[in-house]
């Protein structure tokens, strides 16, 4: 086995991100050692490098990652759906490691705010094992982070994007409590609007309403399960709300996914619902993102307002056996519009930023 590894370092925000070579750790007991195959940069990435959130630095970014097996530490038998694990093995993993013995782990159901959290692409590089980000030859898993095989009919690129984007978008519609003949309202065609409407159609929802400001990517969606799309650019929050109503017999729709990151939609979408409807909040994942409204409105109405930020294991479980199970019926591979080698990673990333694809992939 190669002694080092190459990955994409950011020392500051706004800056091109540089290669540099680590030195790869010992397996430690219940860890694994992964040759990453494929990353995909998600909008938060994005956030990181642009300065918009705080971030360690020195950091790997990236955490939609896929790799295969290189070694296996002591102990390491199984994944997290009880299969075996062997080297060479294709596999995922929850975006963080947790504890399961904390207050949040423990008690309330919440391991993405576990106390001793780690995320990969998100914790500091500086000290071994380095290799706890996307954009890197190498990924070490570390013992508290729940690990699945990636079904044979998946490619690494349709599996990437599962362990944020899609298991994010799985736990959203868990809180939302969705039910089939639902109507819905997804705001914003990335990654996670492309997954909420696959997501509401495998459930039986009627109207599945899409907005954005970009028809390619409404016409995207359509392929996705989108039944009515809404280009909002031209368009004011009044008419907004009539084209709404109007597709929903005059109710409004019963559950608003806000996966654009636009806080302004938040206001806009609330008055979507109708009555006694449920807003999920995805998107504003950085601070600052405020917004006003009246209160009396969510009061009289019944409205419910959630945030979701990232997951618990078993939504990437399922997002997982989700694609593997409907990759027939929606065409998961397109999600990926363009592809870069580690070294091309500055590129990779003004892609993403110009918003012209969905899903940029990073492949080493
Ligand atoms: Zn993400």
């Amino acid at each position: 086995m190669n002694k080092t590894g190459k990955a994409a370092v950011m020392t500051e925000a706004k800056r091109e991100l540089e290669i540099r070579e680590y030195p790869l750790s010992q397996v430690g007991e219940g860890c694994i050692l992964v040759k990453i195959t494929c990353c995909t940069i998600c909008g938060s990435d994005l956030h990181s490098w642009l300065g918009k959130r705080q971030a360690p630095t020195p950091i790997i970014l990236g955490h939609e990652i896929v790799g295969e097996i290189v070694e296996l530490g002591e102990g390491v038998t199984h994944d997290s759906g009880d299969q075996t694990l062997k080297m060479g093995d294709r596999i995922t993993w929850t975006i963080m490691d947790n504890c399961g013995k904390c207050y949040y782990c423990r008690e309330k159901g919440l391991m993405m705010k576990c106390r001793s959290l780690k995320k990969y692409g998100h914790d500091s590089c500086a000290s071994p094992p380095h290799f706890v980000g996307g954009f890197a030859e190498y990924c070490y898993i570390t013992p508290g982070t729940c690990i699945f095989k990636i079904p044979p009919n998946l490619t690494n690129e349709e599996a990437a994007p599962a362990n944020c984007a899609l298991a994010t978008v799985v736990a959203g519609w868990e809180a939302a409590g969705l039910r089939s003949f639902e109507n819905v309202l997804i705001q914003g065609v990335g990654a996670l609007g492309i997954y909420a409407a696959a997501l509401a159609k495998h459930n039986g929802c009627y109207k599945i309403i899409v907005t954005d400001i970009l028809d390619h990517r409404l016409e995207f969606v359509k392929e996705f399960g989108a039944t009515n799309t809404i280009n909002t650019k031209n368009m004011r929050d009044e008419e907004i709300i009539q084209a709404v109503v109007d597709l929903t017999d005059g109710f409004g729709v019963d559950v608003v996914m806000e996966v654009a990151g636009v806080p302004s939609l938040i206001p806009l979408g609330l008055k979507c619902l109708r009555k006694g409807g449920r807003f999920v909040a995805h998107g504003t994942a950085f601070p600052g993102a405020n917004f006003t409204y009246d209160a009396s409105d969510i009061v009289f109405r019944w409205l419910t307002l959630l945030g979701v930020h990232n997951y618990d294991t078993r939504h990437l479980q399922r997002g997982i056996q989700f694609l593997s199970q409907m990759r027939d019926f929606f065409p998961f591979h397109k999600l990926i519009t363009h592809r870069f080698s580690l070294n091309e990673i500055n590129q990779a990333m003004r892609v993403a930023q110009s918003g012209e694809g969905i899903r940029v992939a990073v492949l080493p």
